[in-house]
Protein backbone atom coordinates (compact mmCIF):
# COMPACT_ATOMS: atom_id res chain seq x y z
CA UNK A 1 0.00 0.00 0.00
CA UNK A 2 1.04 3.37 -0.50
CA UNK A 3 2.56 5.39 2.23
CA UNK A 4 -0.49 7.26 2.79
CA UNK A 5 -2.56 4.59 2.87
CA UNK A 6 -0.51 3.11 5.82
CA UNK A 7 -1.06 6.15 7.82
CA UNK A 8 -4.75 6.62 7.22
CA UNK A 9 -5.38 3.28 8.67
CA UNK A 10 -3.30 3.02 11.42
CA UNK A 11 -4.89 6.24 12.53
CA UNK A 12 -8.00 4.55 12.00
CA UNK A 13 -6.63 1.96 14.22
CA UNK A 14 -5.23 4.63 16.56
CA UNK A 15 -8.13 6.13 17.28
CA UNK A 16 -10.29 3.22 17.57
CA UNK A 17 -8.30 1.39 19.87
CA UNK A 18 -7.99 4.98 21.65
CA UNK A 19 -12.43 4.72 22.08
CA UNK A 20 -12.34 1.18 22.85
CA UNK A 21 -9.70 1.36 25.56
CA UNK A 22 -11.60 5.02 26.87
CA UNK A 23 -14.80 3.25 26.71
CA UNK A 24 -17.65 5.58 28.40
CA UNK A 25 -15.45 8.20 29.45
CA UNK A 26 -13.99 8.54 25.59
CA UNK A 27 -18.20 8.57 24.33
CA UNK A 28 -18.76 11.20 26.60
CA UNK A 29 -15.91 13.41 26.52
CA UNK A 30 -14.26 12.81 23.21
CA UNK A 31 -10.77 13.68 21.49
CA UNK A 32 -10.20 16.50 23.29
CA UNK A 33 -10.51 15.66 26.75
CA UNK A 34 -8.83 12.59 25.77
CA UNK A 35 -5.34 14.67 25.30
CA UNK A 36 -6.03 17.42 28.32
CA UNK A 37 -6.55 14.54 30.42
CA UNK A 38 -3.63 12.75 29.52
CA UNK A 39 -1.20 16.14 30.27
CA UNK A 40 -2.81 15.91 33.39
CA UNK A 41 -2.09 12.67 33.88
CA UNK A 42 1.59 12.87 32.93
CA UNK A 43 1.64 16.07 35.07
CA UNK A 44 0.28 14.24 38.11
CA UNK A 45 2.25 11.08 37.32
CA UNK A 46 5.66 12.21 36.79
CA UNK A 47 5.43 15.73 38.89
CA UNK A 48 3.69 15.32 41.84
CA UNK A 49 4.64 11.35 41.71
CA UNK A 50 1.17 10.09 41.59
CA UNK A 51 -2.47 10.43 39.97
CA UNK A 52 -5.96 9.36 40.84
CA UNK A 53 -7.09 9.51 37.81
CA UNK A 54 -8.45 6.39 36.00
CA UNK A 55 -5.18 6.57 33.04
CA UNK A 56 -7.85 5.18 30.34
CA UNK A 57 -7.44 8.58 28.34
CA UNK A 58 -3.21 8.39 28.82
CA UNK A 59 -3.63 4.66 27.39
CA UNK A 60 -5.78 5.50 24.45
CA UNK A 61 -3.37 8.57 23.76
CA UNK A 62 -0.28 6.51 24.38
CA UNK A 63 -2.19 3.76 22.01
CA UNK A 64 -2.29 6.06 19.14
CA UNK A 65 0.89 7.54 19.39
CA UNK A 66 2.05 4.61 18.52
CA UNK A 67 0.30 3.03 15.93
CA UNK A 68 1.14 6.27 13.78
CA UNK A 69 4.72 5.65 14.14
CA UNK A 70 4.04 1.83 13.22
CA UNK A 71 2.19 2.52 10.35
CA UNK A 72 5.11 2.96 7.70
CA UNK A 73 7.30 0.46 10.11
CA UNK A 74 8.29 -2.54 8.16
CA UNK A 75 8.58 -0.45 4.90
CA UNK A 76 11.32 2.01 6.77
CA UNK A 77 12.97 -0.34 8.52
CA UNK A 78 14.16 -1.82 4.99
CA UNK A 79 15.05 1.01 3.28
CA UNK A 80 18.81 2.12 2.78
CA UNK A 81 19.19 4.97 5.26
CA UNK A 82 19.55 1.95 7.10
CA UNK A 83 22.38 0.66 5.19
CA UNK A 84 25.49 1.32 7.58
CA UNK A 85 23.87 -1.15 10.05
CA UNK A 86 24.74 -4.12 7.98
CA UNK A 87 23.09 -6.40 10.22
CA UNK A 88 20.14 -4.45 9.73
CA UNK A 89 20.22 -4.18 6.00
CA UNK A 90 18.79 -8.13 5.15
CA UNK A 91 16.86 -5.79 2.45
CA UNK A 92 15.00 -5.74 -0.58
CA UNK A 93 11.44 -4.44 -0.64
CA UNK A 94 9.03 -6.70 1.83
CA UNK A 95 11.48 -8.46 3.18
CA UNK A 96 12.79 -9.47 6.93
CA UNK A 97 10.34 -6.79 8.36
CA UNK A 98 7.41 -7.92 6.08
CA UNK A 99 7.28 -12.00 7.71
CA UNK A 100 5.16 -12.05 10.14
CA UNK A 101 7.12 -14.09 12.65
CA UNK A 102 9.99 -11.35 12.62
CA UNK A 103 6.95 -9.19 14.22
CA UNK A 104 6.20 -12.00 16.73
CA UNK A 105 9.66 -12.02 17.90
CA UNK A 106 9.45 -8.21 18.56
CA UNK A 107 5.52 -8.64 20.20
CA UNK A 108 6.38 -11.63 22.78
CA UNK A 109 8.84 -9.43 24.96
CA UNK A 110 5.95 -6.45 24.77
CA UNK A 111 3.19 -9.27 25.93
CA UNK A 112 5.67 -10.66 28.70
CA UNK A 113 5.97 -7.08 30.47
CA UNK A 114 2.48 -6.08 30.00
CA UNK A 115 1.71 -9.19 32.68
CA UNK A 116 4.23 -7.91 35.02
CA UNK A 117 3.07 -6.46 37.99
CA UNK A 118 4.85 -3.03 36.80
CA UNK A 119 3.22 -2.34 34.07
CA UNK A 120 1.04 -0.36 35.74
CA UNK A 121 4.24 2.13 36.80
CA UNK A 122 3.74 5.41 34.60
CA UNK A 123 6.86 5.59 32.64
CA UNK A 124 5.97 1.69 31.99
CA UNK A 125 2.68 2.56 31.40
CA UNK A 126 3.69 5.13 28.66
CA UNK A 127 6.20 2.83 27.38
CA UNK A 128 3.99 -0.21 27.10
CA UNK A 129 1.22 1.26 25.53
CA UNK A 130 3.37 3.02 22.75
CA UNK A 131 5.05 0.26 22.01
CA UNK A 132 1.19 -2.09 21.96
CA UNK A 133 0.26 0.94 19.46
CA UNK A 134 3.37 0.56 17.58
CA UNK A 135 3.16 -3.14 17.06
CA UNK A 136 -0.61 -2.96 16.50
CA UNK A 137 -0.38 -1.06 13.95
CA UNK A 138 2.87 -2.44 12.10
CA UNK A 139 0.90 -5.63 12.37
CA UNK A 140 -2.08 -4.27 10.65
CA UNK A 141 0.76 -3.28 7.92
CA UNK A 142 1.13 -6.28 7.05
CA UNK A 143 -2.50 -7.26 7.21
CA UNK A 144 -2.94 -4.72 4.70
CA UNK A 145 0.30 -5.83 2.63
CA UNK A 146 -1.12 -9.38 2.48
CA UNK A 147 -3.79 -8.08 0.17
CA UNK A 148 -2.01 -6.57 -2.24
CA UNK A 149 -0.97 -8.20 -5.18
CA UNK A 150 2.31 -9.92 -4.42
CA UNK A 151 1.12 -10.19 -1.11
CA UNK A 152 4.13 -10.56 1.83
CA UNK A 153 7.00 -13.03 2.45
CA UNK A 154 5.88 -16.23 4.62
CA UNK A 155 8.53 -17.22 6.29
CA UNK A 156 11.72 -16.19 4.07
CA UNK A 157 12.76 -12.49 3.11
CA UNK A 158 12.29 -12.68 -0.45
CA UNK A 159 10.85 -15.93 -0.44
CA UNK A 160 7.82 -17.62 -1.33
CA UNK A 161 5.18 -14.95 -0.60
CA UNK A 162 1.01 -15.31 0.81
CA UNK A 163 -1.74 -12.92 0.16
CA UNK A 164 -4.67 -12.01 -1.53
CA UNK A 165 -4.43 -9.80 -4.41
CA UNK A 166 -7.04 -7.35 -3.32
CA UNK A 167 -5.97 -4.09 -4.66
CA UNK A 168 -2.57 -2.87 -6.59
CA UNK A 169 0.17 -1.16 -4.80
CA UNK A 170 -0.57 2.94 -5.39
CA UNK A 171 -3.67 3.02 -7.21
CA UNK A 172 -6.81 3.37 -6.61
CA UNK A 173 -8.14 0.04 -5.71
CA UNK A 174 -6.24 0.74 -2.43
CA UNK A 175 -9.43 1.89 -1.56
CA UNK A 176 -11.16 -1.38 -2.09
CA UNK A 177 -9.37 -2.25 1.54
CA UNK A 178 -8.95 1.32 3.13
CA UNK A 179 -12.85 1.77 2.92
CA UNK A 180 -14.25 -1.32 5.00
CA UNK A 181 -11.24 -1.22 7.23
CA UNK A 182 -12.18 2.50 7.87
CA UNK A 183 -15.93 1.41 8.53
CA UNK A 184 -14.53 -1.33 10.43
CA UNK A 185 -12.44 0.96 12.83
CA UNK A 186 -14.83 2.81 13.44
CA UNK A 187 -18.13 0.10 13.64
CA UNK A 188 -16.07 -1.83 16.94
CA UNK A 189 -15.14 0.88 19.91
CA UNK A 190 -19.27 1.99 18.81
CA UNK A 191 -20.89 -1.49 18.75
CA UNK A 192 -18.69 -2.58 21.83
CA UNK A 193 -20.39 0.98 23.70
CA UNK A 194 -23.20 0.63 22.65
CA UNK A 195 -24.42 -3.04 21.80
CA UNK A 196 -28.01 -2.72 21.69
CA UNK A 197 -28.16 0.28 19.49
CA UNK A 198 -28.43 -1.07 15.74
ZN1 LIG B 1 4.86 -2.63 3.37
Amino acid sequence: MSPLGHYITALGLGLSGAATIGGEYYWEHGHLRILTDTVRWIGDSFAVGQSHRTPYAAIGFFFAFGAIFGARAPDLLERPFLAFVRMVRVIGYRALAHTPWFWTVLSLPVAWLALQPAANDPAMLVFLWVAIGFLAAAWLHLAVDFFSVGGIPWLKPRGTTIGVSVYENGSVSELLLIVPLLAMQFAVPYFIQHPYQF
